[in-house]
């Protein structure tokens, strides 16, 4: 059973990131951070799920060339699991403009681009979860729990 206080965030490393060779640094650092890998997969997203995924977006200028972005390679979908995990994961990744996104994040360390800024993480916990429903089945999704479970929770948190 999935612990109550624990939170899902839906992540894809993009293109850029497929790409450049970054996946194992970047996967190593929600691994190392604590947080709990419960879904993994590669997969082609078309432009029926971009329009969804970025409905926000798409009366922008830009959104054209986000979706022929998204398509030119495949991409990698991820689900993390923890206490406070959608904003962990934020803080993480940083934020959208990677050249003001701050040494030590994600988009900080990577990137320089609006566009392609190597990853992209649910904003709250009720996109996180119409995100994980648009990307995986029940059944892609996996519950354990991690070892070091009890030293990166204090008591509190895992109650
Ligand atoms: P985030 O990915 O940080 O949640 P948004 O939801 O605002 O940010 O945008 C979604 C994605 O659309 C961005 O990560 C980026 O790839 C692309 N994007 C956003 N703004 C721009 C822009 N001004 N020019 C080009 N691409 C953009």
């Amino acid at each position: 059973m999935a612990h109550p206080k624990e939170e899902r965030s839906l992540i894809i490393l993009k293109p850029d990131c497929v790409m450049r060779g970054l996946l194992g640094q970047i996967i190593e650092r929600f691994e190392k951070k604590g947080l709990k890998i419960i879904g993994l997969k590669m997969d082609n997203i078309g432009d029926v799920v971009i329009e969804e995924h970025y409905a926000h977006l798409k009366d922008r200028p830009f959104f054209a060339g986000i979706k022929r972005f998204m398509k030119s390679s495949p991409v990698v979908l991820m689900v993390v699991a923890g206490f406070r995990a959608v904003d962990a994961v934020r803080i993480i990744v940083g934020p959208t403009k990677s050249y003001i996104a701050p040494a030590g994040s994600i988009r900080g360390d990577f990137s320089m681009s609006t566009q392609t800024n190597i990853i992209h993480a649910s904003d709250s916990i009720e996109s996180a979860t119409l995100e994980i429903k648009r990307f995986f089945k029940g059944d892609e999704l996996f519950d354990y729990n991690r070892l070091d479970y009890q030293f990166v929770y204090g008591e509190d948190e895992r109650a």
